[in-house]
């Protein structure tokens, strides 16, 4: 759409927020007549409200339901869900509805920036870490990047915006299932769906549906599409994805990497795809040691960024350096002290079963410190796969119940210390039940597998809970 055709056109934009006001405004810059309809009334949206109207956009507050006449366009953002009234009344008049990625896509290229590649990353876990170890790695390739998206740096900035998004090569994007679904036309260069196990299926309404959200950013990739050979479900998207000709499918895998895969032998991370003969050809790409940390599941990660930055012609020794450099965020699997032998590890982000997983599979023996909101999961196959790992557990948090349930079940050998607590300071409790079921050698592991309202505002503040009480602690034993 040329400037031309923003002038005058009606669009509502859905909801106030982090991605409402920044939709509107640029909206409303482009001559768009803007409307921005929400469902709260309360005294920050109206604050919001007043600023907005201000510069010359309406609000409309305490109705996010009914469609203002005249609207050619939505502009969602991505949390509302698609069964809400608003999007029902916009199909029945033929009203696109579009999310703040799509809106982002289709303003690339203006103000004369360059229209630059999105290398694309979405999975139920692990996205912010690829994102961050493709940025390292293009950086090392001496390329100017970005990671943005739902990583908290917004797409209209990265793409609109002044320094540091002004004059980029290419970025790396991390999107969430809401954002794909309402990013119709997204074409990304490459793209990978890291490994798919249910989550946010209230909002989806299926597995299914979860799914074919995540597979659409496989929709017309001109160079590669990046699937896990471990989780047939995300070769599955691949295959039924309408991709650009030539454009490749590409596996990564833990094992050995047959013709056009990713993996890794005798601890080297290996390219068997972007080689020029893959039947006989394999390119060391970097150790299993420069992954920080090499754990199973972030080695997955590491390979999935490889193979993005290698689609987009990154060279081995730029994989290597960028895996180098990489620091991963906070409170994922961030070592935060050994007190006594004991290697006390926060993994406050693992805040779902598939993410505890993994991390309950990098270490043995572990004191497993679990619990939280349960957000309607189940138990038993975690506990099952970990049990024979467990040398004790220590349950916190509202639905403890359902993980000593699956405990009982499925591992009844195991000592567990139920705590019975709720408040912020079961988290010291927590630490010192599990030094003293820890002996030297084993690993405490806070991998709620659960979610962290109930007794912390966010993840952030339950692992920064956790590394206090574990320094705590080596200052006692000091
Ligand atoms: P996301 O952005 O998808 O939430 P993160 O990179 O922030 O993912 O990691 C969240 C948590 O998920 C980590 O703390 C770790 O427990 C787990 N995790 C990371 N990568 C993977 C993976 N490839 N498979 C399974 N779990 C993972």
């Amino acid at each position: 759409m040329s400037t031309q055709d923003w002038r005058r056109k009606r669009v509502t934009v859905a909801g106030l927020g982090v991605s409402g006001i920044p939709a509107a405004r640029v909206l409303h810059g482009l001559g768009a007549v803007v409307t921005v309809v929400n469902d709260g009334d309360d005294e920050r949206s109206r604050a919001q409200a007043a600023e907005l109207e201000a510069a010359g956009i309406t609000v409309r507050l305490g109705d996010g339901a009914t469609l203002p006449a005249g609207t050619e366009l939505i502009v969602t953002t991505p949390g509302w869900k698609p069964d809400k009234p608003l999007f029902l009344a916009a199909a029945e008049a033929g009203v696109p509805v579009w999310g703040d990625v799509e809106l982002a896509w289709r303003l690339r290229g203006r103000n004369g920036r360059k229209a630059v590649p999105w290398l694309a990353v979405t999975g139920t876990n692990g996205k912010t870490t690829t994102v961050r170890m493709l940025a390292s790695i293009l950086e090392a390739a001496g390329l100017r990047t970005a990671a943005v998206g739902n990583i908290g740096v917004s797409l209209l900035d990265a793409v609109l915006g002044e320094e540091p998004y002004s004059d980029l090569d290419v970025l790396a994007v991390e999107l969430s299932s809401y954002q794909l679904h309402w990013a119709p036309s997204l074409r990304a260069h490459s793209a990978v769906v890291l490994n798919l196990a249910p989550d946010h299926l209230d909002w989806h309404g299926s597995m299914q549906a979860y799914a074919a959200d995540k597979g659409r950013i496989y929709e017309g990739n001109t160079v590669a599409c990046v699937y896990n050979a471990a989780d047939k479900a995300t070769e599955d998207l691949v295959r039924e994805a309408d991709v650009e000709e030539g454009c490749r499918a590409i596996g990564f895998t833990l094992g050995t990497p047959g013709p056009s895969q990713l993996g890794v032998v005798d601890g080297i991370l290996v390219d068997r795809a972007f080689v020029e003969n893959r039947q006989k050809q394999a390119q060391e790409l970097a150790e299993v040691t420069d992954v920080n940390p090499p754990a199973p599941h972030n080695i997955a990660n590491a390979l999935a960024a490889a193979a993005l930055a290698r689609a987009y012609g990154v060279a081995p020794a730029a994989v290597r350096d960028g895996l180098r450099n990489f620091r991963p965020d906070p409170h994922r699997i961030e070592r935060v002290e050994d007190v006594d032998g004991v290697g006390y590890i926060d993994d406050s982000k693992a805040t779902n079963t598939h993410a505890a997983e993994a991390s309950l599979a990098a270490y043995d023996p572990i004191v497993w410190i679990a619990g939280g909101l349960a957000k309607g999961a189940t138990f038993d196959e975690i506990v099952e796969k970990s049990a024979k790992r467990l040398r004790a557990v220590v349950l916190i948090g509202a639905d403890r119940a359902l993980i000593r349930e699956a405990l009982a079940r499925h591992a009844p050998e195991v000592p567990v210390v139920d705590l019975d607590r709720t408040d912020t300071g079961a988290m010291s409790a927590a630490v010192s039940e599990a030094a003293r079921l820890a002996r030297p050698g084993d690993t405490v592991l806070l991998a709620p597998a659960c979610a962290s309202m109930d007794m912390f505002a966010n993840y952030n503040k339950r692992g920064e809970a956790f590394a206090d009480a574990v320094r705590a602690l080596a200052a006692e034993r000091a």
